[in-house]
């Protein structure tokens, strides 16, 4: 059995990046020497970073999606030596064993030299390249990896006093090295709201200039300090589209550490109409029937990628009677 099965906690498939089936064990990564006791058991599995590069075995034919590539302890031992910061993620239990899984930073190393030294056991890609070729659990867990990684990085010093931090709590917690500094910083994660928009057969999509030409998706915006989720969703279809909404139901979520978001997608009721561009956002927004979106291809429009929240609020609404 899988601690937390996000079908039973939901009743519905998990998004993409959703689900990474690892027991985060809380309590073994509060205990000090949690790190140390993790190396002691060689079935650990390393999980390397480099400059936000996760690791992947080469594919042996062409066509074959990459798999992500996890180190042993023995094979990591001089990564490890030099790794700027480790993170325990988990553990997952495997055959009655528990296998931990440890994230460590490499980015210290020349691009050159972490090319040679991993090149054994696979190449360092963007996870958002190739996410979508990847299994949803697998990419979950290295998806979480980064986005530690990518904080670690960014947090280096104190935003109270500016002194130097230090990780703790098995990675999961920065403290001020400066006696008497009680900051305590904690990995972070910026809600933002991504919302389907209908007016019964017909939906609101939108697109912003900087995206690949005919592509068309859901409005989307971060959530402001002091606003609701639910009001966030009204706020920025409002300043994006001059729509005013009603009935905003929460559907699901899916973490986005690119570098630190939580997609939370939602459905909503168009209450006004008249699409009215209110900033610069988006280039372009307009009501399309369910015909309409079934038939992109013939207006040389496209919807987003299959592992996407907003494809997956599309979707679900198409396949609505
Ligand atoms: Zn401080």
């Amino acid at each position: 059995m899988t601690i937390f099965d996000p079908y039973e906690l939901t009743l519905r498939a998990p998004n993409h990046f959703s689900f990474g089936g690892l027991d985060r064990d809380v309590i073994s990564r509060e205990e000090p020497g949690c790190l140390d006791s993790i190396l002691e058991h060689p079935e650990t599995r390393i999980v390397p970073i480099w400059r936000s590069l996760n690791l992947f075995s080469k594919p042996l034919e062409k066509g074959v999606p990459p798999v992500p590539a996890y180190l042993s302890v023995k094979e990591a031992t001089d990564l490890i030596k030099i790794a700027k910061v480790q993170v325990y993620l988990g553990k997952q239990t495997v055959a009655n064993t528990p296998i931990a899984y440890l994230a460590i930073d490499i980015s210290s190393l020349e691009e050159d030299e972490a090319t040679i030294k991993l090149a054994p056991r696979g190449k360092f890609i963007d996870l958002r390249e190739i996410g979508p070729l990847i299994g949803g659990v697998e990419g979950s867990i290295m998806a979480y990896a980064r986005g530690m990684i990518y904080w670690h990085s960014r947090n280096g010093y104190c935003g109270v006093c500016g002194k130097a931090t230090i990780s703790t709590k098995g990675g999961h917690q920065r403290s001020c090295t400066r006696k008497g500094c009680t900051c305590l910083n904690f990995p972070r994660t910026d809600p933002a709201v991504i919302m389907l928009v209908t007016d019964g057969d017909r939906a609101l999509l939108g697109r912003q200039k900087i995206w690949p030409e005919g592509l068309y998706s859901t409005l989307a915006g971060f959530v402001e300090p002091g606003e609701t989720i639910e009001h966030a969703v009204a706020r920025e279809v409002y300043e994006e589209a001059g729509i005013i909404v009603k009935n905003v139901i929460y559907q699901h979520s899916q973490p986005w550490p690119f570098p630190s978001s939580l997609m939370l997608g939602f459905t909503t009721e168009a209450s006004t109409k008249k699409i009215k561009l209110n900033d610069a956002e988006l280039e372009d927004a307009q009501w399309f029937t369910k015909s309409e979106m079934l038939n992109f291809k013939i207006q040389e429009k496209f919807l987003p990628r299959k592992v996407s929240v907003s494809r997956r609020l599309i979707d679900d609404w198409l396949s609505k009677n």
